[in-house]
């Protein structure tokens, strides 16, 4: 089992309200002009009719060009007039994330390394799958939370990503793929139909940058994905979902992965700020806003820490519990990932058996518990093993870079 760190230095990192020191730099735009992919609906339309003087279906053509057709040049804009297109040009520009590196698994499963600055780079992972395609997207360079198991976290953090930075992901992808955001799935043509914000990052760390890239995927204009096509993965910062609840409709997924306090604190330090009772507290003020909503669990199997019998009972009870709360059967989806290794990780994968022993226990108990096919496994795409280049803040870095060379020392 790898070293387990004391929360309280971890801790230490977040501030008052769980949330990341903020770090995000301004705008980046270029040349001190505004970088038209920080803005969603609402913000871009008070930017053509208070900045530019412009009517707003204006800035209603400009999402299009930009996020349906992926054009970055206001020259190729061709149905806005001449002296508006001089105007975003001397005022703004669309400006994507570089794109350093690109990948493709041999199940098809997609990556790229984007450049976000002169030293930090993030990825991106496409997984298509019959009928669907979905992007895990980054919120964050690198991680402060340093839950035990993740390799995003050996790289400790950086900065927050800015809404440009966010969006920018789902243009490259987009662009790459050649999506068409309104086409039928069936013949082609959409290729992108779920985002999912589980890629290096806590989301929520980020609340304001992640909630408005999150609504121009969610807008017509924007990729026109449906809400609960939008999933939100955290390590449970409690303020924060509910914060989500009410500005925001999207899928929410939680990453419980222990049943009990003190091995979750353990695997994920933000446990001792957040335990598990507030945290499922507020997971079920979150489904409760809406009729029929679900939250998704998820639970990452290790091989003789979190995958024993007693630990599959304990999450059996809080599932049950959730779902009683909630009124509804299946209220609590759980999603089972068998554990992704990474160099210098102390955790295992469990063996198959265990992991359909586990799986069983849950089924018996009337749960739908689905195992997560590893995918991307061969371009280190696979969950859990997103990496970016971090320029560290912490010192996490060096201190796991020195882990393994003790390790290679033995
Ligand atoms: S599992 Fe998620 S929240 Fe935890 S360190 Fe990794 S990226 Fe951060």
């Amino acid at each position: 089992m790898s070293e387990v760190r004391s929360p309280a230095i971890e801790i230490a990192l977040l501030g008052d309200d769980g949330a990341a020191p903020a770090t995000t730099p301004a705008t980046a735009g270029v040349d001190g002009r505004t970088n038209i992919f920080d803005f969603d609906r609402a913000r871009l339309e008070r930017f053509f009719e208070e900045d530019l003087g412009e009517k707003k279906f204006r800035a209603h053509q400009v999402m299009k060009w930009i996020h349906h057709r992926h054009a970055t040049d206001f020259a190729d804009m061709t149905d806005l007039g001449k002296a508006l297109r001089a105007k975003l040009e001397e005022r703004a520009v669309v400006h994507a994330p570089q794109v350093l590196f690109e990948k493709t698994s041999t199940d098809d499963t997609q990556k790229w390394l984007l450049g976000m600055d002169a030293k930090n780079a993030i990825e991106t992972v496409y997984i298509p799958d019959k009928g669907r395609g979905t992007l895990c997207v980054s919120s964050q360079v690198g991680c402060a939370l340093n839950c035990g198991f993740c390799s995003t976290a050996t790289q400790g953090f950086n900065r927050n990503l800015s809404t440009a930075e966010i969006i920018g992901q789902v243009w490259v992808a987009a662009r790459a793929l050649g999506n068409v955001p309104h086409a039928s799935v069936a013949q082609g043509g959409r290729r992108l139909t779920n985002v999912v914000m589980m890629g290096m990052g806590e989301p929520l760390a980020n609340f304001d940058n992640v909630v408005r890239a999150m609504s121009i995927m969610r807008d017509d204009l924007g990729y026109g994905l449906a809400n609960k096509r939008v999933t939100l993965s955290t390590a449970g910062l409690v303020p924060q979902i509910d914060r989500l609840a009410q500005e925001s409709d999207v899928s929410l997924a939680v990453s419980l992965h222990a049943p009990f306090d003190e091995l979750r604190t353990q695997l994920m330090p933000i446990n001792k700020k957040y335990p598990l009772a507030e945290l499922l507290d507020a997971c079920v003020r979150y489904a409760l806003r809406k009729k029929g909503e679900s939250v998704t669990f998820e639970y990452t199997l290790m091989k003789g820490v979190n995958d024993q019998p007693e630990h599959a009972r304990a999450l059996i009870g809080l599932l049950r519990d959730f779902d009683r709360r909630v009124q509804m059967k299946g209220a609590a989806k759980i999603n089972l990932i068998p554990f992704n290794p990474f160099p210098g990780t102390g955790f295992e994968r469990p063996s198959d058996e265990a992991i359909r022993a586990f799986q069983k226990m849950l089924n018996n108990a009337g749960m739908i518990a689905p195992v997560r096919r590893t995918r991307g496994d061969d371009i280190d795409a696979a969950c859990g093993q997103l990496k970016g280049q971090v320029l560290d803040r912490t010192r996490r870095s060096a201190e796991h870079r020195k882990r393994l060379q003790a390790a290679g020392a033995h």
